[in-house]
């Protein structure tokens, strides 16, 4: 009896133990695939994730890429703009040069040679007239002063001649130095009344400075400095050189706050105080000392008709 009890014992703890076998198999196997799995989703999360950036990477590039040839785009396109821009400014300024209704005429003159807004020149003959000049500072050592805007250069005989000017004002102003605001320019500027259009300007002469003293600053306000030093011995001694005062205020037909219609009388339509002319000693002496202008300082307009080099100051005629 007691032996068939050890012995049912020992079966029940048999069954149990293959039971408790097959649980502990059931849940290890469970567990190590829950593992498996939860180490595959996470590598698909991870892959997911690198994709995901690797996409967005690749779309960002896309988009710098574009940006980039959006920016070149605009930079062509503004840089053509400006081309078009710079082509009609020119065409413009063909187009507003007044017809040369016998302004080319006054070229032969030489030293009375006559550019004003009734007697213009072609933006050819200008810019030839460059290569016939030479620089007033490498020959001379006379300095640009501020805001100078020309190349400094002068025909040669001028320019020789206003060396002997700047050196005698200097002699006289003992310690100051004579400079130029811009000789010979090939483009002129709109600046209304102070300044000339292409075509127009004294300036392209090669026969023309604007002088100041080297302490003068940038201002070009004459009612204020038409009484500085330098202008007024330029006035009184200039002629000597062969210099005149190109745009005397009483040649200017009125003030300066006022648009005026360069009329046939031989007024100039403009007031520099520092813009001197080359026009040869004796042309210089007779207009300052007012031969056709009852002993008043004459305009190189007026001084023209005068002398009947030109019949029409006002359309330009020789
Ligand atoms: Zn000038």
């Amino acid at each position: 009896m007691i032996k068939g009890v050890g012995k049912e014992k020992r079966k029940i703890s048999k069954k149990m133990l293959i039971i408790f076998g097959v649980v502990f198999a059931i849940v290890v196997s469970g567990v190590i695939t829950g593992l498996v799995v939860a180490g595959n989703i996470k590598r698909e999360k991870e892959e997911t994730a690198r994709i995901e950036e690797e996409k967005q990477l690749e779309e960002e590039r896309k988009a710098e890429e574009e940006r980039r040839r959006q920016e070149e785009e605009e930079q062509k396109r503004q840089e053509e703009e400006k081309q078009a821009e710079e082509e009609k400014k020119k065409e413009e300024e063909k187009k507003n040069m007044p017809a040369v209704s016998g302004g080319n005429c006054t070229i032969s003159f030489g030293n009375l040679m006559l550019i004003n807004p009734n007697f213009t020149v072609s933006t050819d003959w200008i810019d030839n007239r460059k290569k016939s000049l030479i620089s007033v500072s490498k020959t001379y050592g006379i300095k640009e002063g501020k805001s100078s805007n020309g190349d400094n250069l002068m025909e040669a005989e001028a320019a020789k001649h206003l060396n002997e000017m700047v050196k005698a004002y200097e002699a006289y102003n003992s310690g100051h130095t004579m400079v130029t605001r811009s000789c010979y320019r090939a483009r002129g500027t709109t600046c209304g009344r102070l300044c000339a259009k292409t075509g127009t300007s004294d300036h392209h002469t090669g026969l023309t400075c604007d002088l100041v003293d080297s302490s003068y600053g940038t201002d070009l306000d004459t009612s204020k400095y038409n009484d500085h030093k330098e202008w007024q011995w330029l006035r009184e001694n200039s002629y000597k050189y062969g210099f005149i005062d190109r745009f005397p205020e009483a040649w200017a037909g009125g003030p300066m706050s006022q648009p005026i219609n360069v009329d046939g009388n031989g007024t100039t339509g403009l007031f520099e105080t520092w813009h001197y002319r080359y026009v040869g000693v004796t042309a210089a002496t007779e207009i300052a000392t007012g031969k056709y202008n009852n002993g008043k300082y004459d305009s190189l307009e007026h001084y023209l008709k005068s002398i009947k080099k030109v019949s029409d100051l006002k359309n330009g005629k020789c």
